[in-house]
């Protein structure tokens, strides 16, 4: 059965059963800050399961995209873990519990093939419940009729469930299937998870819990008062058991990719005769991890993340070097992603057809990331070529871990290729040596990333303040000012009663028309009043979903909890901001006119008169394309276009081609900010009610800032006026001076520029000339010194350093073959003194060197040879003390 088919019976098995399908959310999580990619299916329907939101229906199913990082060692080894998968998910919220979705779970995997079902045969499940959930296992064995014998019992941490965070938890229950003794060893689940294959978990939000001390620690508070389901079966686990392949790399959606690495690189899969995994040929392995890992980066390019050295770009950028590296290991020296990518789209594109439809982008950013990546190895190979001859010329035997570690952190050189290659030329790598910088280097970026995080030590004072009261009411998109009632104070260490003279502490009103940074929008700033009290705003964020903090300092008398507050915002400074906003809208717009539908948003910041926008495209942005994109924006803007926003549901907004950005989720309302017919997007920010309101916009700079992702930088309405009078006046300025018309000024300065670069040239000669016609003079200046000629003089200020050596050598050349001479001479340039010696072959034959002389007088800095040597970097001042130094340690 294809995983097509799987799927839709999956979803209309549900459908039939009272479920709404609901489509996947993108990868990217974006309503988590500790969560980059979506790694469950229930992950779209938290609010409901927190009791933040009401779902708009009682059941649901969905098939998820997911990603799981963690599990990326896994691939290929075991026979189940994908960095990718799906997850066919059906959810209650407080409709069905326990019998309901062990009967549904049931039936979908026992249920005839002709019925619509999976057709497994009900011998070969084996279920696990939690500890005491007798609940659960009286249902499977009782109602369903699962013998004992096939249930077992595990612990808290197989078996129980909670987000980590106060709210739901509960007890789960999975179904696995036994593949057949070929498969591994008999005994159950409890003994072998790879042939009995657990493919469909089953969880029961049945308790209430308090915050704890880690993922097994924590208080159970009580019954829910309304239970709820969450379920997952891996999509390509239940096919490769229908498909009757050994392993998720075999099926339909996969196993293309691994045959055409298979056939590039001229191995024969599988090399391994056996069906178990982990028995495999490491060129086994490497092949289910290109085709794993190339299908991920499809996916995830698709859903708008490009390869980056941060966050979600860094997990792509990593996946896919490991997929290039494994093709190298297996001797494939050129690109390959031209020849794999396709075979990735072809296999995704019937359940995703976006893969298809957007494959030129998807594969600009793929293709340029394994080119960048092959320079980096062939650079690194060369390092390592170098490193690999040091070692054996000095008759080692390993590569240092420091070698290794260097390789790959400054270089991005794999270490399994490091391996390889030093093992070519019969070297070891410190591997333990290895490890343990890598573990240096992890623990210093973790403890980075937790001191960025403290900042957020008030989680649970923030989760207080939303619990008590709901979401915070934002107002600021119609009114400037409100009355409304101080509904908690945060201090550094939690919640506090009262706040005084020169606190700083965050402030939660139950509404506000304060804007929360967010959406690359500079929060208000302004005001707060309270009876006693005046309290100036900062910085407003929203720490938690929903929550509003203004954070404030209180600049007279005191505030307190419970009492009614006058707040009110900084209203130019929103007018200014709001006009970046809207800005923005149209260059993101205009961007996608002259470069396409791909030119999609990177990322924003729309502060006080100014942008910045960042934005996808493959390459530089010409300067005439710029040039174009200013004049529409400002023409747009002399068509006084009414700025309006309304509220929508997703697919509505979809429908009328609003842009949006990867991370709305599907079912939402979505609010919409147009500007007239020109531009649409979803947009939570504030913006300006008419276009003529923006004034002028100039763009100031465009420039690359990551691979395939470009930033240009604006200023908006009375910025942008002042910046061209500035301008303007610097031009009028320099026309004066150089007494030409303003648009002659360049051709002026061009031509200034290289009759000074003339000047300066001839002045050098002469100075040369000068110099060289000193040499006869200080030849007869030579002094005696324990026998030997000694010229000893400082150059005139600015003589080059080269000239400084052509002077010294040449003096030197005057003199008689057999007298014994040295000369040296100091010069001084940007407050700086060095020193060149000469010295001819009579006075080394008398034991004098040149290097030695330069270092005695500059306390060992400094080098060259016995017959030539210079050093310097000391102060000035110091010139004449370097001769009488050169003469004092002459022997
Ligand atoms: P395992 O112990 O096998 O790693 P899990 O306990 O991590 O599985 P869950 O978190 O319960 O799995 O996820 C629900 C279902 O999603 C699993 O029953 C399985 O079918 C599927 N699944 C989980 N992780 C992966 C993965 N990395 N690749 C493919 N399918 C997966
Ligand atoms: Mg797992």
């Amino acid at each position: 059965m294809r995983t097509a088919e799987i799927k839709r019976r999956f979803l209309s098995h549900f459908e039939t059963n009272g479920h709404t399908v609901v489509p996947s959310a993108p990868l990217p999580a974006i309503d988590d800050p500790n969560l980059l990619f979506v790694n469950a299916g229930m992950v779209q329907f938290v609010p409901f399961f927190l009791g933040q939101r009401t779902p708009p229906y009682r059941r649901a199913t969905s098939v998820q995209k997911c990603i799981r990082t963690p599990d990326i060692e896994e691939v290929g080894k075991t026979s189940r873990h994908g960095t990718f998968f799906q997850m066919n998910g059906n959810f209650s919220f407080g409709d069905y519990f326990k019998e309901g979705a062990i009967r549904l779970a049931w039936d979908l995997s026992t249920g005839s093939v002709d019925a619509g079902g999976f057709g497994l045969d009900p011998e070969r499940i084996w279920v696990t419940a939690y500890l005491d959930d007798d609940e659960a296992i009286d249902i499977w064995h009782k109602q369903i009729g699962v013998p004992m014998a096939r249930i077992s019992r595990r612990g808290k941490k197989d078996n129980f469930w909670s987000m980590g965070i106060p709210g739901p938890c509960g007890p789960c229950s999975e179904l696995f299937y036994d593949r057949g003794p070929e498969h591994g060893r008999d005994g159950g689940p409890d003994v072998d998870e790879d042939r009995y294959m657990e493919f469909w978990n089953l969880v029961f939000m049945q308790f209430d819990r308090g915050p704890g001390t880690d993922k097994e620690n924590y208080p159970i508070l009580g019954e829910l008062p309304a239970k709820s389901i969450d379920t997952g079966m891996g999509l390509e686990r239940i096919a490769s058991i229908l498909q009757g392949v050994d392993n998720m790399y075999e099926i339909d959606e996969v196993r293309p990719i691994l045959a055409r690495a298979a056939e590039m690189t001229g191995k024969t899969y599988p090399r391994s005769h056996s069906h178990v995994a982990s028995q495999s040929h490491p060129d086994d392995v490497r092949l289910r991890v290109i085709a794993d890992h190339l299908r991920t980066a499809l996916m995830v390019i698709s859903d708008g993340v490009t390869p980056g050295n941060e966050g979600r770009g860094y997990v792509l950028r990593r996946i896919m070097r490991r997929a290039i590296n494994a093709m190298r290991l297996l001797g494939w020296q050129g690109p390959a992603l031209p020849e794999l990518l396709p075979v990735a789209r072809d296999c995704m594109a019937p359940s995703y057809p976006e893969v298809a439809a957007d494959y030129e982008r998807i594969s600009s950013y793929a293709y340029q990331e394994e080119e960048t990546f092959l320079s980096t190895l062939r650079a690194g190979a060369t390092i390592l070529d170098v490193a690999v001859t040091e070692t054996k010329q000095s008759g080692g035997a390993t590569l240092s871990g420091d070698k290794a570690f260097q390789l790959h952190d400054t270089y991005g050189f794999p270490i399994d290729l490091t391996l390889e290659i030093a093992a070519d030329q019969g070297l070891q790598v410190d591997e333990d040596g290895f490890r343990r910088l890598m573990a240096e280097q992890r623990k210093r970026a973790k403890a980075d990333a937790q001191a960025r995080k403290t900042g957020h030590a008030n989680l649970s004072a923030y989760r207080a303040a939303l619990d008590s009261g709901g979401p915070v009411t934002f107002t600021g998109y119609a009114e400037v000012a409100r009355e409304s009632t101080v509904r908690a104070l945060i201090g550094p260490e939690g919640a506090l009663q009262v706040a005084g003279e020169g606190d700083e502490v965050e402030l939660v009103l139950d509404a506000t028309p304060f804007y929360a940074e967010g959406g690359g929008q500079q929060s208000d700033l302004g005001l707060v009043t309270v009876g006693s009290g005046r309290l100036e705003i900062f910085d407003v964020q929203q720490p938690v979903p929903g929550l509003i903090a203004h954070r404030a300092r209180v600049v007279s008398g005191e505030v307190r909890l419970g009492e009614s507050a006058f707040a009110e915002i900084d209203i130019s400074r929103r007018r200014a901001v709001s006009r970046a906003h809207t800005a923005t809208h149209l260059v993101h717009q205009t961007m996608r006119n002259f470069l396409g539908e791909s030119a999609t948003q990177a990322g924003s910041l729309n502060a006080p008169g100014r942008l910045r926008f960042d934005f996808h495209t493959p390459g530089t942005v010409s300067p005439s394309v710029l040039y174009d994109v200013e004049q529409q924006i400002n023409e747009v803007l002399l068509r006084d276009l009414e700025v309006t926003a309304y509220i929508t549901s997703q697919e509505e907004a979809r429908k009328r081609g609003a842009m949006a950005l990867f991370g709305e989720k599907y079912g939402d309302e979505v609010r919409v900010v147009e500007v007239g017919d020109y531009a649409r997007e979803l947009c939570g920010g504030t913006h300006v009610e008419r276009s003529s309101q923006l004034g002028l916009v100039k763009i100031l700079s465009e420039a690359s800032i990551g691979s395939g992702v470009r930033r240009v930088e604006a200023l908006v309405g009375l910025d942008a006026f002042s910046f061209l009078a500035r301008e303007h006046l610097l031009v009028s300025r320099l026309a004066e001076l150089y007494r030409v018309p303003g648009d002659q000024v360049a051709d002026r300065v061009e031509a200034t520029v290289a009759q000074l670069r003339d000047a300066e040239k001839e002045l050098e000669k002469l100075r040369a000339q000068l110099v060289l016609a000193s040499a006869g003079a200080l030849v007869d200046s030579a002094r005696d010194v324990r026998g030997i000629a000694l010229v000893a003089t400082e150059a005139p200020e600015g003589t080059s350093a080269g000239e400084v050596r052509t002077l010294v050598q040449d003096i030197r050349g005057r003199f008689a073959a057999d007298r014994p001479a040295v000369v040296a001479v100091t010069s001084r340039a940007g407050g700086k003194a060095s020193l060149v010696v000469a010295v001819n072959a009579a006075a080394r034959g008398r034991g004098v060197s040149a290097k030695d002389l330069v270092k005695g007088a500059l306390s060992g800095r400094g080098g060259g040879s016995d017959d030539l040597a210079q050093g310097g970097g000391v102060p000035a001042d110091q010139a004449p003390t370097l001769l009488v130094e050169v003469e004092k340690v002459l022997p």
